[in-house]
């Protein structure tokens, strides 16, 4: 049986210095020194060079210090997309604290429950009424014990106008002057020297990184310094063609999430590049964004270039300055991929990976025609194992179907405090990611789907994702979702929501009959229902989740008003 262990691309060679364990301050450390007077950030046209945030970090990181940040101190971040979650996730490093990245939009109790779980005793907020009051109230309920609030208006006095507009209601919270909060301007006050403390990039962990994982319950995957420095040298191979000091990066991805974490902010700072933030989506203001500050990378997830795909041929944009985009998070859709190449005139590189492993394992070459629907070979130093998915220990030959597993420099040292989700989540040391796929004989990885949603139907396994990308060959179709619903008969079966692309009409039963040609009888939708729009996790990925629940609650209400005499 031949076996589809991957070895790593023809880079490997160059990347294998690139991949010794150091601590990921060292690729800002030499970007300051290299990159000093270039732009670091632009936020709304208010720039900093990578000496003044260079600076920043330094104070910062002191402040931190005096506040009792140590060796493995969990320091939280709650914060929209701004310069103060770059100035705090370095300064929390290079205090030797641990950044555990929190979700601004999540509710309190999530918030509570993240902050118990992971031990963070410090965290840093903005002092907006979305997000403040949640996390305030979590202080004396849990083991929070201060607060470092940013105020969005001080560091940026001109910018009250843009504030009110992103913050909608624009209110602004009234902070108490207890010994619990801890301003900015306090935070960065004192100028003393920095305490250097020794850290083991191999041990030491950089970020907490939270994650429902493959069983649904969220847990801290423990990035190491190593593990990110890993993954950013990785990225800096495989993107062979950027020039350091050069570019210019536009992330409209929440920092909080691991993706735009390491593939936009931990990559940009270590070509020393500009970033270029933007905090919130918005089609239409991001191609006018595009046009003026033309950026040259710019990462993304599907969702938000088939948005762009959708605005970008009613108005005069030029989104000619692009050179590279890189899509990670949820699949691809082809035709996405190459109208938006047609648009830009850029070249847009699907890459996979998860929370659990920094998170890129793999990507399509930036200087060759991708292997269409495939999310590309492995990045060097990673091989990716594919396991049957009947027993975990016996690997599949090429073109079969299994668990897709993975070793790298740059898979997590585990859960934190879960050990037996941990041990749960490796087989013989390779990281289980829990989505099945197969590998071609040329070492292509293609993604069939997420074990967890697969529909069991009748004896039959069906992949959501085939019944999506088939809907995706409409002309019609501008997203599509697929989830499985209890059934008396076979147990689980598929039903569907798309939305219609701009000036399209459809019906479902039109939708059925063109499905016939493309999917089995088992893999029919039993229903297909028309929405003007689909949920969408904070990162932008569609949430089956969501649509699981909608269902539920829907199911149970007819079965209620059924039952209602
Ligand atoms: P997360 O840890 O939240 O970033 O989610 C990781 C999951 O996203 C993976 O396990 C995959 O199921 C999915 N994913 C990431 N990249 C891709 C891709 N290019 N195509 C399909 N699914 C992807």
């Amino acid at each position: 049986m031949s076996t589809s262990i991957l070895s790593s691309s023809s880079s490997e060679a160059d990347g294998r210095d690139l991949l010794q364990p150091i601590p990921l301050l060292d690729a800002l450390t030499e970007t300051v020194v290299r990159f000093g007077d270039r732009p670091a950030t632009d936020f709304f046209g208010k720039r900093l060079s990578y000496a003044e945030l260079g600076r920043l970090i330094e104070r910062a990181a002191r402040g931190f210090q005096l506040l009792g940040v140590k060796r493995g101190t969990r320091v939280g971040l709650c914060l929209p997309n701004t310069p103060y979650s770059i100035i705090c996730y370095f300064a929390i490093l290079k205090a030797g604290g641990i950044v555990v990245n929190f979700n601004p939009l999540y509710v309190e109790r999530e918030i509570a429950h993240q902050i118990e779980d992971s031990g963070t005793t410090i965290m840093v907020t903005a002092d907006v009424e979305k997000i403040y009051p949640k996390v305030a109230a979590t202080l004396g309920k849990t083991c929070l014990e201060r607060l470092i609030v940013c105020p969005m208006l001080s560091l940026f006095p001109m910018m009250k106008s843009i504030f009110l507009r992103l913050f909608k209601s624009a209110q602004f919270s009234q902070i108490p002057n207890d010994l619990r909060h801890v301003s900015f301007a306090r935070l960065i006050s004192d100028h003393g020297a920095v305490e250097p403390v020794p850290i083991d990039p191999r041990i030491d962990l950089a970020v907490l990184q939270y994650t429902g994982g493959t069983t649904g319950v969220p847990k801290g995957a423990m990035l190491t310094h190593a593990n990110l420095a890993a993954n950013v040298a990785q990225i800096r191979v495989h993107m062979h063609d950027v020039t350091p000091g050069r570019e210019r990066a536009l992330l409209l991805l929440p920092l909080f999430h691991v993706f735009a974490m390491t593939a936009g902010m931990n990559y940009c700072i270590a070509i020393g590049a500009e970033i270029v933030l933007l905090p919130r989506f918005d089609a239409r203001e991001v191609l006018q964004f595009i046009t003026k500050k033309r950026p040259t990378l710019f990462p993304g997830v599907p969702t938000l270039y088939a948005a762009l795909n959708a605005k970008v041929a009613s108005g005069r944009y030029d989104l000619s300055s692009i050179r590279y985009c890189f899509s990670g998070g949820a699949p691809l859709p082809l035709e996405v991929r190459q109208r938006f190449e047609q648009l830009s005139g850029c070249k847009l590189v699907e890459g996979y990976g998860l929370t659990e492993a920094s998170p890129v394992v793999s990507g399509n070459a930036i200087d060759a025609e991708p292997r269409d629907n495939s999310v590309g070979r492995p990045f060097v130093g990673t091989m990716i194992e594919i396991h049957s998915l009947e027993n975990l220990k016996l690997l599949m030959p090429a073109g079969e179907k299994g668990e897709v597993c993975v070793r790298g420099p740059q898979v997590m040292a585990g859960y934190w405090n879960h050990p037996e989700e941990t041990a749960a989540s490796f087989i013989d040391g390779a990281l289980r990611t829990g989505d099945v796929g197969y590998v071609d004989a040329d070492g292509f990885l293609f993604l069939v789907d997420r074990l967890k949603d697969i529909i069991l139907s009748g004896g039959y396994n069906i992949y959501p994702r085939v019944i999506e990308e088939a809907l995706y060959q409409n002309p019609t179709v501008a997203e599509a979702a697929v989830i499985g619903v209890p059934d008396a008969y076979r147990g689980q079966v598929p039903i569907a929501f798309v939305t219609l692309r701009p000036g399209c009409e459809i019906t479902s039963a039109e939708l059925i009959h063109f499905l016939k040609d493309y999917v089995s009888r088992t893999e029919m939708p039993k229903t297909i229902t028309i929405r003007g729009s689909l949920p969408k996790t904070a990162i932008g990925k569609i949430d089956r989740k969501q649509l699981i629940e909608e269902e539920r609650q829907r199911r149970e209400a007819a079965a209620a008003s059924r039952g209602a005499p």
